[in-house]
């Protein structure tokens, strides 16, 4: 891939204290556990700590969020840590009831051409525009999500995982059965996708990298889209 040639699209939201979360109220807490001016030291440091749950803001769920035995952040694999990924368009019919059907990604597949192996499916449900607002965006974790029939479908297509704009694939009024597919085949989900209106359907491809954190079963990602590099 040309380096010159490629843009880079963050599709990771900034974590601060105020950001909507599945649990609700603030849960992130950045501190400085000494400041600058705290020591007449030339050289003056700022020491932070950050108290952060990990499925918080863009992060993966791995297999183990949901299974024992399976992988947990430290453990993905990332000797190919770069996907190639379609994203699905769903903004245009979506609100908080909507369930994202088979026909849609059949639809796009229509369009677009068939999924292919090992790529990420995003869905672009609009939802985001909502983030700025906690109470909105979290909606009594009621917002637009993924039917059982669509992640059954995409498991078939061996893709890699599957990410959303929303909190989650799955709302508090379902029995996480995307999560039980996704995770229970060794796929990742990735929630809380930013930007997603700056990504074209198809000819991206996304970086995923979790933190190495040991046992860890879900991981905050700086989420990356790279476009426009010639393979
Ligand atoms: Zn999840």
């Amino acid at each position: 891939m040309k380096l010159n040639q490629m843009k880079v699209i963050d599709l990771s939201h900034t974590i601060h204290s105020d950001i909507p979360s599945w649990e609700g109220g603030c849960a992130c807490i950045l501190k400085n556990l000494s400041d600058y001016d705290d020591s007449n030291a030339k050289v003056k440091f700022r020491i932070q700590d950050i108290s952060l749950p990990l499925g918080l803001g863009t992060h993966m769920d791995t297999p183990a969020h949901c299974f024992k035995d399976k992988k947990t952040a430290s453990e993905i694999d990332i000797t190919n840590p770069i996907y190639e990924c379609v994203v699905i368009d769903v903004s245009e019919k979506s609100n908080a009831n909507y369930l994202i059907s088979k026909s849609d990604i059949k639809e796009f597949e229509k369009q677009f051409g068939f999924i292919n192996e090992n790529s990420i499916v995003l869905f672009r449900t609009g939802w985001a525009k909502y983030w700025h607002n906690q109470h909105k965006y979290r909606n009594n974790l009621q917002f637009p999500s993924i039917s059982e029939e669509s992640a059954l479908y995409l498991n078939e297509k061996n893709i890699a995982g599957i990410g959303i704009d929303t909190l989650s694939p799955d709302t508090i009024n379902s029995e996480f059965e995307v999560h039980q597919i996704m995770l229970g085949n060794n796929r990742f989900i990735i929630e809380n996708v930013a930007n997603l209106e700056l990504l074209p359907s198809t000819g991206t491809y996304l970086m995923v990298l979790p933190l190495k954190i040991q046992n860890a079963t879900e991981s905050p990602l700086r989420l990356v889209a790279l476009m426009g590099g010639q393979a």
